[in-house]
Order: structure tokens, then sequence, then C-alpha cells
């Protein structure tokens, strides 16, 4: 039974009688386990004794998103078809964009339903099906661990607020999903579709930008259970404490499997409350999980202009206004800042490690934005340039973590402190404070390691 304050209805109804199966129409959670949206389209085709078929919609463009990413994304895409195929549910992939491909499929569906995105652009694909549709649509939230509305009905402002409310509800929804089995397996031919075991084929006929960082980890979910069970068995119990360390890198390196929905936040949630690490630890990393996670889709449901500068909270753009005419030490274009061509060897160590790898130690991407608002013309101009370098190059990027976690930089979902040029009362972060606390040294050995 999935808890009703994951499902909404965008066109509502009764299934269509005398059509051919259940359609689900798979695009953020990009999984066959632990996948809300999943099992509750196979309880709707159990009871309506179909089949039931999955379809994902491959768009030939989405913003930001290079070849990196439609790389990750397919590596996953090709574990979902034979382990949907196993499970007895129909899997086609479809080139195009989600109405184009999903209308001509839903005429023989008898119910459509979705998983929940939570940017602009899914919500409006998401729009736009249900608009074209001739069956009733309904969406059924699973990459959160709380439902975003459930958790609190408005933006929230601060973790301070969002904390307390998730914590009354999170027993409610902490719960692992049962697994179902279809009453009618599908049977016969698949409609046609991409053929997705040759990742790199489909991958050269996009026109895609960018290139596969050299060290960057595999997707699919596989991978993700390889890093959970990596992250349980190693590094979990160092969490709590070493989570900033940048030298030795002890988080869990997951983000990316997060965003591209190939593993579920429950899954990990439940393995680590039930992991039998120090209870501090496991603590720990729920807040960064849960809490973080889900102040950040909370920002991104409820704020529609969560990718503009306007987002940021009044008191730190009054504050950036008023410092906007001091001298800065340094100014950098975004190219060169993309080159990881600065003064500071730190800074273009993160860089570097995002360059090499994908990713960027979790501390190093706080202190690589207040570098981009520290060292641009103008905030607007950092604000702009830290969204954009995010997004293009980090394989977690375009998440809802990335839009909180640049404005972060810029005050938001903080508080004001000590007045600095530049910064103003918004929270500055400098090299000196990286040395005091941590084995800088050891940091930029390990990225040049990565050579
Ligand atoms: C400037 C900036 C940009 C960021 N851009 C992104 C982004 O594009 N995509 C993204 O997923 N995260 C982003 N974050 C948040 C955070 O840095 C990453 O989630 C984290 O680095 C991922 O590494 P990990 O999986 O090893 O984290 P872990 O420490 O192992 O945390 C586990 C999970 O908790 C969540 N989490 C951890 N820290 C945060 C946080 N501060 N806010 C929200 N969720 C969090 C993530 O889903 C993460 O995978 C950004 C933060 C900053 C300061």
């Amino acid at each position: 039974m999935i808890a009703p304050e994951r499902i909404e209805w965008p066109r509502p109804g009764a299934p269509e009688t005398g059509r051919r199966y259940v359609l689900y129409w798979m695009q953020q959670s990009q999984r066959s386990r632990c996948n809300h949206a999943l099992e509750f389209a196979l309880e709707q085709a159990n009871g309506l004794r179909l089949p039931l078929l999955t379809v994902f919609a491959l768009a030939p463009a989405f913003p930001d998103a290079g070849r990196a990413a439609y790389r990750f994304l397919l590596q996953g895409l090709a574990e979902v078809a034979p382990d949907l195929g196993a499970r007895g549910i129909g899997f086609v992939v479809r080139r195009g964009n989600p109405a184009d491909v999903v209308a001509p499929l839903a005429a023989d569906a008898a119910l459509l339903v979705t998983d929940r995105g939570y940017l602009r652009l899914q919500r409006v694909w998401r729009r736009e099906v249900a608009r074209v549709v001739s069956c009733p649509v309904v969406e059924v939230e699973s990459d959160v661990v709380v439902p975003v509305a459930a958790a609190c009905p408005k933006e929230a402002y601060s973790a301070a607020v969002l904390r307390p409310r998730i914590r009354r509800v999170l027993p409610r929804f902490l719960v692992p999903l049962p697994v179902g089995d279809p009453a009618v397996p599908w049977a016969g031919p698949l409609p046609a579709g991409e053929d997705i075991r040759g990742t790199q084929r489909l991958l050269d006929s996009l026109d895609l930008s960018g290139s596969w960082p050299r060290h960057a980890p595999p997707g699919g979910a596989r991978a993700a259970l390889a890093h959970l069970g990596a992250f349980l068995r190693d590094r979990l119990r160092e969490y709590g404490s070493g989570r900033n360390e940048v030298g030795t890198d002890v988080t869990s390196h997951l983000s990316p499997y997060l965003h591209f929905g190939q593993i579920a936040a429950l899954e990990i949630a439940l393995a680590v409350r039930d992991a039998p690490a120090a209870p501090e630890a496991g603590e720990a990393f729920l807040e960064e999980l849960i809490v973080r996670r889900e102040l950040a889709a909370n920002f991104v449901h409820f704020h529609s202009g969560y990718d503009t500068y306007e987002s940021l909270p009044e008191w730190s753009r009054r504050t950036l206004e008023a410092h906007r005419r001091d001298p800065r030490p340094y100014l950098y274009s975004p190219e060169r800042l993309a080159g990881a061509d600065t003064h500071d060897p730190w800074w273009n160590a993160a860089q570097t490690e995002l360059l090499r790898t994908g990713r960027m130690h979790p501390y190093m991407r706080m202190y690589w934005g207040k570098k981009v608002l520290e060292w641009s013309p103008t905030p607007e101009d950092a604000y702009h340039t830290a969204l954009d370098l995010n997004n293009r190059f980090e394989l977690d990027g375009r998440d809802a973590n990335g839009f909180a976690g640049v404005a972060w930089c810029f005050g938001k979902h903080d508080r004001p402190w000590q007045g600095r040029p530049v910064f103003g009362t918004v929270r500055t972060m400098t090299d000196r404070g990286l040395e005091r606390k941590f084995d800088m040294p050891a940091y930029a050995r390990r990225i040049d390691a990565l050579a």
C-alpha cells in the first residue's frame, strides 16, 4: 500500500476499459528497485488484470546535460530493461520529447502512471503529457523519503524549520516498500524502441557537448549499490566526524545515482538506519540525505524562481548590493574558472577534481561557490557562473540540490554572519580556514594522482 500523500491525479478518472495494458512513464525514478511509482502501477495493473508496460522518453536534449550525463543515464537504463523483463514487466525506450513518446503508447493504456520530478521542465513535461493523453494520469512521488508537501505545505525558510516537521512524520514514510509480482506478465513482443544495450552507439547518435571525465564512476543501480555497500562497510562510521575531511573523503558518492533516480533515497536511508555503525554517524548522514536534500526539494517545489538570483533571501541580496562596488582581489572569467586556472591551488584542485571525476568533495563545493562569488565582477554574474559550471560539469548537476547548494553560497537557507568586504554579511570561507582545518596538500596530491 503506497501512502496516499505520495499520490496525485493530474488527470483524474476511472481506468479506460478495453485497453491493452497499464503504462508507467518512467522519467525521474530510473530504477526497478524501491520505486513507489512502479509498484503503484503494478498494483493498478494487477487490479485490472492487465500487463504493465514501462516507457522511458529519451529527450534529445536537457538544459546543461552533456555527454557525461547522458552516458550515466543510459548506463542506468541498460540495467533497467533486463531487470524489469525478469519481473515480467515490459520496458521500452523511445527517443523524443515525453508528450510525443508517451501519447501514442497511452492510446492503448487503461491508466498512465508516472513518477514525480521537481524541476520546471519536468513539471512542464508532466503537464503536457496529462493534456495530450486519452486516459487518467496519476503521479507518484518516489524520490524523496518524506513527500514534499507532507513535510511542509509551503517554502521552508531553513533546515531548522523543516527538520522538526520531517522528524514528526518520518516514521510513517521511512518504511520498506513491498515488491509486487505481475498478475499478468508482459508476453509477446514489445513496442518498437531504441536498443539500449549499445549505449555508445546511442550516445554517438545524439548531438551532445562535453566529454566523459576520465575517472567518473559508471552509472546504474549496480554501481549505486556497490557504492552504498562500500560506504556502509568502510566509511559510515567515520562520517560524523570525517565528512568534511577533504584529504580522505569518507562520503557516500551517491549523489549522481540519486540525481538520476538509479537508487532510492528510501533504500539508502533504511540501509543506513539499520547499519551496525555508531548511531551518531547514521544521524549525521540522514541529516544530509533527508533533511538537507528535502530542503532543496522543498525550495524548487515551492519557489517558482528557484534558478534566479531573485530567489536569494532579501537580507543577502541587500548586503551583496551594499558591497557591489567593493574592490575584488581577483577577477576571473567563467572560462578561466572552468579551466581551473586561478591563483588558488585549493580551488584549482577542486575544479580539477570535478573535471577529472565529474564530482567535487562536498566541503570543497562550498568553498568553490564562495570563491566564485568573491572573484566575479558582480554577485549576479557569480550566481549565474556558479550555477552554469555546477550544472554542466557535475554528474549530479541540474538537481534541486544544485539550485539550493549554489543559492546557499549566496545566503539561502543560512543567516547573516560578521560583515566582510564583497560578501557583506553572507558567510565567507577562506584558504587559511581550509589550511587550518584540513590536510590540503593531501587533497591536492589525491587530485594530482588522478591525472
Ligand atoms: C555550490 C554547491 C553546489 C551543489 N550542487 C549539487 C548538485 O548539483 N547536486 C547534488 O546532488 N548536490 C549538490 N550539492 C550538495 C552536496 O554538496 C552534494 O549532494 C554532495 O557533495 C554529494 O556528495 P555525496 O553523495 O558523497 O554526499 P554525502 O555526504 O554522502 O551525502 C549523502 C546524500 O545526501 C545529500 N546531501 C548531502 N549534502 C547535501 C546538501 N548540502 N544539500 C542537499 N543534499 C545534500 C545528497 O543527496 C548526497 O548524495 C551542492 C552543494 C554546494 C555547496
